[in-house]
């Protein structure tokens, strides 16, 4: 419909709008994070005691770095593999990963449990809640840690501090910061991407007098209660949030139920779909014929990257959303018509979601500055059933800060828009550290062959083979986090086993030929330049899809031009990874890796 007075479509004034909201937020320093190296007290692990141990000198068969789902998998198919001295270490104080770290109020998973949680029908185990609680997910991966003997050779409370490629012995030596010095023939890194908090840099940070704690660092000795519970001890507390992502669109309620008053700074809403959770039905879980999770993660996963499929087996929030906008429905289109109906459609789906906040907020002003003005996979959408009606509340304030972000911390509080808020407490929720280099994150560098350091050989960015491997560097593994060349998706821990899967298949070929290796550096060139000409994340299928997003990290931060072209992930979908992960292995040549033989220690 024409606007009688500007004279434009729907769709022109969407576009408009969107792109004013966008323009807003173009700040260049908008993701400067503050070195936490300085402010150690928010890294500190806030859940389990520490414990002294006697430092080990031994040999394993394979370190795992980090014992997350991608590490905890790893092991898993090593040990499926053949190798029977599988080590993980852990800087947390248990297994879990960011389950182990994100345990703050009524933490859940977005993604359906039953595509989520891995080797669910290898351990017999139902899930809860079609969305996972955190608590059940932590217990889960103790459970997957007992399961495959994690436990057994883990280090927990440990930081590797050092990997060295020892070439005459054709091993890795590790060292670690509890004293460890042993050796192991094949590495595998499995630092997630949300592994490191981010804390934005806001003059002043250092100067508040109040309790400031980071989401995954929960202060639970200071709010009371626990992640299922009320958080006790806030009755006479005011509260500042910052940063309105997943995380805190599941935290606001809690704390608007507890606190005095509560302050929630935003810069950009979220998208804030129904949740809609339910129980499992013990009966429907019983009906389950075997081999039904592989089929329902794959069926999610070809869902969500746009493929064709006859059923939708999930059938939530992910996957019929998916199903409109990226299916086959358009296939008769050019690709012009194809970017203008998804771009229609888009549009309803938002004007939706922008319903929902009218429908839900009672003061008009307020609901205005819930609205997100962007396409809808510009950010990861949240879902949540209870964000958004604590806004109604009268000891809960938005303080929306028109794209530009709060100003300055004060001893006593928080400047936003000119005025200071007096807090008791304030905390960040303002997600992970994806930016950094990749030494810089895993906290440790790695000498390989010849000396080569991995930090001076990324300097300009990643450089891998298949996104698991890099040259200079053998039997040296490492899984995808963010822009690293490996790929992503909706259903990540998904992404996480295949990679796994490949890594385990590569190293039982190694094994059983006895040889150690090495990628080419001409195949990893090949590979580099293949993910660097690659479209990244453009699958709606309109080059300009990420230049017009509102910035966030999928489109460096509004300037997706000026990206590193290595930074990024495999031109296609997950899918599509997998497929050719899958092709090459089964070509079974080993194409593009250096095999030398490997001499055992005895
Ligand atoms: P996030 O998505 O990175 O959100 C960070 C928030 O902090 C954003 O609202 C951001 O605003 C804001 N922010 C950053 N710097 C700021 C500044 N200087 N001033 C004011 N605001 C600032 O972090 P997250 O919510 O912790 O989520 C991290 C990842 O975990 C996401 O990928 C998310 O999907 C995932 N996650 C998933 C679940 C789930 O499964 N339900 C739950 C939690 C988290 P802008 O938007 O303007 O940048």
């Amino acid at each position: 419909m024409t606007d009688p007075h500007s004279g434009l479509t729907g769709l022109e004034q969407a576009r408009a709008k969107y792109r004013a909201e966008r323009d807003k937020r173009l700040d260049p320093h908008r993701a400067d994070t503050l070195d936490l190296g300085r402010h150690g007290g928010f890294l500190d692990d806030p859940y389990t005691e520490f414990a002294d141990r006697e430092p080990r000198h031994d040999d394993v068969d394979a370190l795992v770095v980090g014992a997350g789902f991608g590490g905890l998998m790893a092991a898993a198919h090593l040990r499926a593999a053949g190798l029977e001295r599988v080590r993980v270490v852990e800087k947390a104080g248990d297994v879990g990963g960011v389950w182990y770290w994100n345990r703050y109020p009524a933490a859940q998973c977005d993604v359906e449990s039953f595509v989520y949680l891995p080797f669910l029908e290898e351990l017999g185990y139902v899930p809860r809640h079609r969305y996972s609680f955190a608590p059940e997910i932590f217990a889960y991966t103790q459970m997957l840690a007992k399961h495959f003997g994690v436990y057994e050779l883990g280090l927990f409370q440990t930081a590797v501090t050092g990997l060295r490629w020892d070439e005459g012995a054709a091993h890795w030596r590790v060292s670690t910061d509890r004293g460890d010095e042993f050796g192991a023939r094949y590495v595998v890194v499995t630092h997630g991407s949300f592994a490191s908090p981010k804390l934005p840099a806001i003059p002043g940070i250092e100067t508040f007098e109040g309790r400031m704690f980071h989401t995954s660092r929960w202060d639970y000795t200071y709010t009371g209660g626990d992640s299922q519970s009320a958080l006790t001890k806030l009755g006479d507390q005011t509260v500042g949030v910052i940063g309105t992502g997943a995380t805190a669109i599941q935290i606001v309620s809690p704390l608007a139920a507890s606190a005095e008053r509560l302050y929630v700074f935003q810069r950009t809403p979220s998208t804030v779909a129904e949740r809609n959770n339910s129980e499992t039905d013990p009966e429907w879980a019983n009906a389950l014929e075997p081999g039904w999770q592989k089929r329902r993660r794959e069926n999610f996963t070809l869902i969500t990257n746009g493929e064709h499929v006859d059923e939708d087996l999930v059938g939530d929030a992910w996957t019929v959303f998916y199903r409109a906008m990226l299916g086959d429905v358009f296939a008769d289109l050019s690709p012009q018509e194809r970017a203008l109906k998804r771009e229609e459609l888009d549009l309803r789906h938002m004007d939706n979601i922008r319903a929902r906040v009218d429908a839900i907020i009672r003061d008009p002003e307020v609901a205005e500055k819930l609205k997100p003005y962007y396409r809808y996979q510009c950010k990861r959408p949240a879902f949540h059933d209870e964000y958004l009606q604590a806004f109604n509340r009268p000891s809960v304030t938005l303080v929306d800060t028109n794209g530009r972000g709060v100003e300055r911390i004060t001893a006593q509080g928080v400047v936003a828009n000119g005025t200071e808020y007096r807090l008791d407490a304030l905390i960040f929720a303002t997600g992970f550290d994806q930016d950094a280099s990749y030494t810089d994150r895993v906290g440790f560098d790695v000498t390989g062959a010849g000396g080569l350091r991995l930090s001076e050989k990324w300097a300009g960015g990643p450089e891998t083979f298949h996104g698991v491997m890099t040259s200079g560097f053998p039997n040296f593994f490492f899984l995808p986090t963010t822009n690293m060349q490996g790929s992503a998706g909706v259903n990540f821990v998904h992404t996480l086993e295949e990679t796994d899967i490949h890594i385990a298949a590569v190293i039982a070929e190694l094994e059983r030929r006895g040889v150690v290796a090495d990628p080419d550096k001409a195949a990893e060139d090949a590979y580099v330049e293949k993910v660097a000409g690659g479209a990244g994340l453009a699958l709606l299928g309109s080059g300009r899809f990420l230049e017009d997003c509102t910035p966030g990290r999928w489109n460096n931060e509004g300037r997706p031009a000026e990206r590193n072209p290595k930074r990024a992930n495999y031109p296609g979908t997950s899918t599509q990874y997998f497929r050719y992960l899958a092709e090459w292995r089964a070509a079974g040549d080993l194409a593009g890796l250096r095999l030398t033989p490997a001499h055992r220690r005895t």
